[in-house]
């Protein structure tokens, strides 16, 4: 009897454990919460001891969730290349599992990313292809997945220059929000609608956009965040609305945490500032302004806003009447405006890169494992494939209700083969009979044969009940009789004793399963070999022991 001890892990399979409950619980906390409220640093850490959790329960699904997590963090920190990596990483799985919650999720960072990196069109794309993905998931989407993934959408358009799109999506995003009172999300789409308008070049629709969002503010009592002050900032200062624009951008003095983003926010309102201040002519106020950014980005290594504050310098200078100087300092501008333009050129290179190489090892990676799969005597799969796939496809019979069904064949007298025409003949033999099994898995979707070791078979059949694979085999056990054995084994015959078990809607573990197959053909091997054994009936012959 063949001993089945490889397929322990069914009990994870029919019910999670409570640790598979308490980790996927505390990843789908982390992944609801706005992302701006986690502290990246910290967030790294907790995502990585939640991925040694998910590796030990074995469950990739819930590891790539908590990679995800590490990559959002990462991103913050402005570490494009370490996110992309983990994201493409992350992506090609949830592809390869088509695993719903992780392909919107991870459309959804991509776009973001790619966003970031300045490459709007694969930004929507990314973005639409969450929004296709989002329907199909199961359990449902949340409210809130939804409301991001349509914020995106209107996000990225509005960076193609799209921003009839770009409306509509912001309008549907806060409808969703007012309906659900969320609060925050409102927040990030008004904030996101005022920026946009403003890019847009339609001043009046930014303008009311930014009163909204300052409305919801005061009556929610919100921290207005300095990516926001920056925004209704510049918005003001498009107005004319210069004295409003420098009582809201004043630095205020509390001490910012080492945070890309957010001292790349203060940076930014203190540009702004200074340009304000020289639009009211107060061009003392605005040189300390700018002073005091230009040091924050050559502490940060800030070199976007950098270059802004180069090119408001040399307006400054202007301003003062100093015009030999203020062409000096618009030449240098220039110069590195082209720098910085070429340097995110070459640091979108260097990710899509990173994202590249990442893809080739996987596909190594993934060759490696298809062999580790496979028995090199036949190229059927093996015994550690079976292991691994049978609880998966019961689980998935088990979701959708449907039947499967597994045969374990054995090769009978194999071994008067061996003695009586050579250990070659034998080995010709297995190899002809996976060719014969694998014909047959071709006529039927879904099924595969697999060698379980020595002259063991299995096939298995999933959506087949009992008497259609008891049909199956009968077919299989006859065309193995009947097959042309002669240039191999002479006058010796070959043929095969099956045990057929099946489970009607997928529960059960697959260890019963086969164990039960397995004693079944031990019976056809008892009543004179050649023959199928089923649960069903238990002395279903193939047939005629009279070819014999
Ligand atoms: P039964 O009908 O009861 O199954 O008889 P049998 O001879 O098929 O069974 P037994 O278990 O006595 O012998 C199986 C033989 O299969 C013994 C072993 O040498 C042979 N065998 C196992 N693996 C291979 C292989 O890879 N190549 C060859 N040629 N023979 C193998
Ligand atoms: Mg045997
Ligand atoms: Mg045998």
């Amino acid at each position: 009897m063949v001993a089945w001890a490889g397929l322990g892990r069914a009990e994870a399979v029919d019910g999670e454990t409570a640790e598979e409950q308490r980790v996927e619980a505390e990843i789908a906390a982390i992944e609801e919460q706005p992302r701006l409220d986690h502290d990246p640093a910290g967030m790294i850490v907790r995502a990585r001891r939640l991925a040694d959790r998910a590796e030990r329960i074995d469950r990739p699904d819930l590891r790539h969730r908590t990679r995800m997590i590490e990559a959002d963090m990462l991103s913050r920190q402005g570490d494009l290349p370490a996110a992309g990596r983990i994201l493409h990483d992350v992506h090609a799985w949830a592809v390869a599992h088509r695993h719903p919650h992780l392909l919107t999720l991870s459309h959804w960072h991509l776009s973001g990313l790619f966003a970031q990196l300045g490459d709007a069109t694969t930004a929507v794309e990314h973005a639409v292809r969450a929004m296709e993905i989002l329907p199909t998931m199961t359990p449902a989407a949340s409210t809130r997945l939804r409301m991001r993934c349509t914020l995106a959408l209107a996000d990225t358009y509005g960076d193609t220059g799209d921003y009839a799109a770009a409306r509509e999506r912001y309008a549907e995003a806060e409808r969703m929000a007012v309906a659900t009172a969320e609060i925050n999300v409102r927040f990030l789409i008004l904030n996101n609608l005022a920026y946009t308008e403003f890019q847009a070049g339609e001043n009046a629709a930014a303008s009311e956009a930014a009163d909204r969002l300052l409305a919801l503010v005061g009556r929610h009592d919100l921290v207005l965040d300095d990516s926001t002050r920056d925004t209704v900032g510049k918005i003001w200062l498009s107005a004319g609305r210069h004295a409003e624009a420098i009582a809201l951008l004043q630095p205020s003095e509390k001490e910012y945490s080492n945070q890309y983003e957010e001292a790349n926010s203060v940076a930014s309102c203190l540009v702004t500032l200074a340009e304000a201040y020289r639009m009211a002519g107060e061009l003392d106020q605005a040189e300390t302004a700018l002073r005091r950014c230009r040091r924050l980005c050559a502490e940060r290594g800030l070199a976007a806003v950098e270059v802004e504050a180069q090119r408001v310098g040399a307006e400054l200078l202007a301003a003062a009447g100093r015009f030999g100087e203020a062409f000096t300092a618009h030449k240098a501008f220039h110069a590195a405006a082209m720098r910085l333009h070429s340097a995110q050129r070459d640091a979108r290179t260097r990710v899509l890169q990173v994202m590249y190489e990442t893809e080739e090892a996987l596909r190594a990676g993934e060759r490696a494992r298809q062999l580790a799969m496979r028995d090199p005597l036949t190229g059927l799969y093996n015994r550690r494939f079976v292991d691994a796939e049978l609880p998966l496809l019961l689980h998935r019979a088990a979701e959708t209700g449907t039947a499967l069904s597994v045969a374990v064949l054995d090769l009978d007298y194999f071994k008067r083969i061996n003695d009586t025409c050579s250990h070659e003949a034998g080995d010709r033999v297995l190899r002809q009979i996976a060719d014969l099994l694998t014909a047959r898995a071709q006529t039927l979707s879904g099924s595969f044969g697999a060698r379980l070791g020595g002259e063991e078979f299995l096939f298995v059949m999933p959506g087949v009940d009992g008497p259609g694979a008891v049909a199956e085999m009968s077919g299989l056990c006859q065309t193995i009789r009947r097959h042309d054995w002669r240039p191999v084994t002479g006058h010796l015959p070959v043929t095969t004793s099956i045990g057929v078990s099946s489970s009607a809607d997928g529960h059960g573990s697959a260890a019963d399963l086969l164990r039960e197959a397995d004693m079944l053909l031990y019976r056809s091997k008892a009543d004179g070999r050649d023959r199928i054994t089923s649960a069903d009936d238990r002395a279903t012959a193939s047939g005629p022991q009279a070819i014999r």
